[in-house]
């Protein structure tokens, strides 16, 4: 016999962040002194379990650079072409090279007007002198250019450049270079052969600010860690973002439990040496049906803050819910588990870290960042950046329907899953940063665990009801001042 409808109705309960609340539990750790680390994928471990959002008003380079120096990972958004996103990978991957190889170099039968302006236009402020063999003759600086541009502009770099100059060899450790540094008052010494030809460049900026990001997420080479989202269909861009040095490829649709979505992110997997991280999903059927190829599983089906998808399409599953449905499948197959979307306060992220999740996406937390791409607006004297869902209608028009499955076509059949919206002005990555993961630590203090796999095992979850939540906010008083961590809507 057929089921009856009415059954449907006898429904299972989900739930999402303001639902539950931590157990407070003994504890004898320092919060401040919990361990972050995490894995977002097999390969790819962070110091801080966060990334950010894979969204035109979000993560391009300029946020991925933060994320990463900071410890965790940006997820750069694909509403570029495949050139662009090349050379964004690169951007991230070149900031805090310790050993610069593609060096601006300056021939010695160059005028000096024209180095100085070849320095301007490469962003440098010195550069060494090489002949046609690649071998150093000497290195010049604006200190040294300067005398020469009152009087003798077209005077050659020979004259002008200093000919005693200091290198050292390739291998040599970032300490000994210091000292070199310092010993001989120069700021760069280039490295070289025994053959004294050029093989790179080393930095006392470089050196110094590699030392004051000492929790940055970096490749076994030290370059600082990047993902990129990529279409389920989009195997060439997949290729493309692999050998360009991504480190985690993150399989971009709204509802990756779909046969042909599966069978091409693994067709993709095969073909590629990064990590693959397979989203989003919601249930354990789709968990099931990705975690024998996955290097991780990104798990969020309506939650986020530009989203429409329950209320368009009716469908989508509680954040808390679906994180843990999801883990219970991956924990058993060690699949790392990204919750993404929904995430306003440090306790949603944390209670995320409770239902299953190893790390947390957020977007609109960030979109407000000097970081996030766009400018800053001003309406009625406060300040806002864009925030756009990337299934909003100026988002598909600029390239990103395929999430949605929704192929290019007239603005008028668009069917969106977004709103385009502001947020509020927030200052830099950094200190949003340091207020999430710090909320988090606090979060783990109050369950007495040290570790995330700790705190994961021995977390546990109260039910709340509706006065519960009210009690849960400020409540009867009026703000004065306003908190880092705190606004009543989440911003
Ligand atoms: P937020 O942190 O702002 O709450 O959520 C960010 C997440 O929302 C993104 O990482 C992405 O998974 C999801 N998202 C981004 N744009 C859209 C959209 O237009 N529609 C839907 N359904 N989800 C979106």
């Amino acid at each position: 016999m057929a089921k009856e409808f009415s059954e449907k109705l006898d429904v299972p309960e989900a739930l999402t962040f303001d639902d539950v609340l931590l157990r407070p539990k003994e504890s004898t750790v320092e919060p401040d002194e919990s361990d972050m680390t995490t894995r977002v994928s097999a390969n790819v471990k962070l110091n801080v379990p966060v990334l950010s959002a894979a969204m035109d008003t979000v993560t391009e380079s300029g946020m991925a650079i933060a994320m990463a120096r900071h410890g965790g990972l940006g997820v750069m958004h694909r509403n570029m072409d495949i050139d662009a996103m090349v050379a964004e990978i690169e951007r991230v991957k070149r900031a805090d090279e310790l050993i610069i190889r593609d060096v601006v170099t300056a021939s010695p039968d160059q005028t000096v007007r024209e180095v100085d302006e070849m320095m301007e236009q490469e962003g440098v402020s010195g550069a060494p002198v090489v002949n046609d063999e690649g071998e150093v003759l000497g290195i010049i600086s604006g200190t040294d250019i300067r005398p020469y541009l009152e009087v003798g502009d077209r005077d050659e770099v020979r004259e002008a450049m200093t000919d005693e100059v200091i290198t050292a060899p390739e291998d040599v450790e970032p300490r000994e270079a210091l000292e070199l540094m310092y010993e001989h008052k120069i700021e760069r010494v280039p490295l070289v052969d025994d053959q004294n030809r050029l093989m790179g460049l080393m930095t006392m900026a470089g050196i110094l600010q590699r030392r004051e990001f000492d929790n940055a997420a970096r490749d076994e080479n030290g370059h600082l860690r990047v993902g990129v989202a990529v279409g389920p269909f989009e195997a060439e861009r997949a290729s493309a973002a692999d050998e360009a040095g991504a480190d985690v490829l993150f399989i971009d649709c709204a509802h990756a439990h779909n046969q042909a979505v599966i069978e091409s992110a693994r067709e993709i997997k095969a073909e590629i040496d990064a990590d693959i991280v397979v989203g989003n999903i919601g249930t354990r059927e789709a968990a099931r049906d990705v975690v024998d190829f996955a290097d991780g599983v990104k798990v969020g089906i309506g939650p986020g803050s530009i989203c429409t998808t329950r209320v368009v399409t009716g469908a989508g599953m509680p954040q808390i819910t679906a994180v843990s449905q999801v883990a219970d499948v991956a924990s058993q197959h060690d699949v790392p588990v990204i919750a993404d979307g929904g995430i306003r306060y440090s306790g949603d992220a944390i209670k995320a870290v409770a239902a299953g999740a190893d790390a947390v996406m957020l977007g609109s937390y960030f979109a407000g960042t000097d970081e996030a791409p766009g400018r800053v607006i001003t309406m009625q004297g406060k300040k806002y950046k864009q925030y756009r869902g990337m299934g909003s209608v100026g988002a598909m028009k600029s390239g990103g329907g395929e999430r949605y499955m929704k192929d290019e076509q007239d603005d008028e059949d668009l069917v969106p899953e977004g709103v385009e919206a502001a947020t509020p002005y927030k200052g830099t990555v950094e200190s949003e940063l340091r207020q999430l993961v710090g909320g988090m630590q606090s979060g783990m203090g109050y369950v007495g665990a040290g570790t995330i796999p700790e705190f994961k095992e021995r977390s546990e979850f109260v039910r709340v009801s509706s006065a519960g939540q009210q009690e849960s906010h400020p409540h009867d008083v009026v703000i004065t001042d306003e908190a880092p961590n705190y606004s009543p809507d989440g911003n």
